[in-house]
């Protein structure tokens, strides 16, 4: 697809990278936005952090291709770092409309975001670890501070959609003590939107925490 709407398309590989996965599709995941890898290939999530969210999805049994995976910025940052201020408002609000298309065509029931920068633009909390694991309603987080300002919740209009708000699983390499965190906002993620996934028990040895779901 192409898009010019924001300056990032210029100098990356694959500009405006849409998102991959089944439609219609319950649980939708959004990320923040394409790496090398992705820019590369062209799809979201196939670098470390898709291969570390691919695992983990998949030892919870929930094989990454019955999930939708995209992103809210759609272009590649230059050396993967996003802007700031009213420079990253203005490309996340020239990227609204790709991430309203998605949500016309696959009609999630949840969306699990992931990152602080998802959370805070689809639903105006600025400290992810405040609510980082759990559910949250798109529409009903847009504090004053953050009022007439981009966020996402515009993009819904009257519809509410569950989310639920997740560690970003390149933070996670990072930090591999919150593991556990962005696991569990997976299984709840998946629960709500009615996806079985397995309980994840110390036994089973995947894991080095109970998972429950
Ligand atoms: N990080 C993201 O947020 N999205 C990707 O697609 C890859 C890495």
């Amino acid at each position: 697809m192409t898009c010019t709407r924001c300056p990032l398309h210029v100098d990356c590989h694959t500009p405006c990278i849409q998102g991959t996965g089944p439609i219609p599709c319950p649980l939708l995941i959004c990320g923040e936005a394409p790496g090398f890898n992705e820019d590369q290939e062209g799809k979201p999530f196939v670098g470390e952090a898709g291969m570390l969210l691919t695992y983990l999805l998949e030892k919870l049994g929930v094989p990454r291709s019955s999930v939708f995976i995209t992103n809210l910025i759609r272009c590649r940052p230059q050396k993967n770092e996003l802007p700031k201020g009213k420079e990253l408002d203005s490309i996340v609000r020239a990227c609204q409309m790709h991430f309203a298309r998605e949500l016309c065509l696959v009609r999630p029931s949840v969306v699990l975001l992931l990152g602080g920068t998802s959370v805070k633009y689809m639903t105006g909390h600025r400290f992810i670890s405040k609510i980082e694991g759990s559910e949250v309603d798109l529409k009903a987080f847009e504090p004053e501070d953050l009022k007439g300002q981009t966020t996402m919740a515009g993009v819904l209009g009257e519809r509410s959609i569950k989310a639920v708000a997740g560690y970003h699983p390149a933070y996670v390499l990072r930090s591999p003590g919150k593991e556990v965190n962005l696991v569990r906002a997976i299984a709840r993620a998946c629960r709500l939107a009615g996806i079985h996934a397995r309980p994840m028990g110390i036994e089973t040895g995947w894991f080095k925490y109970e998972i429950k779901t």
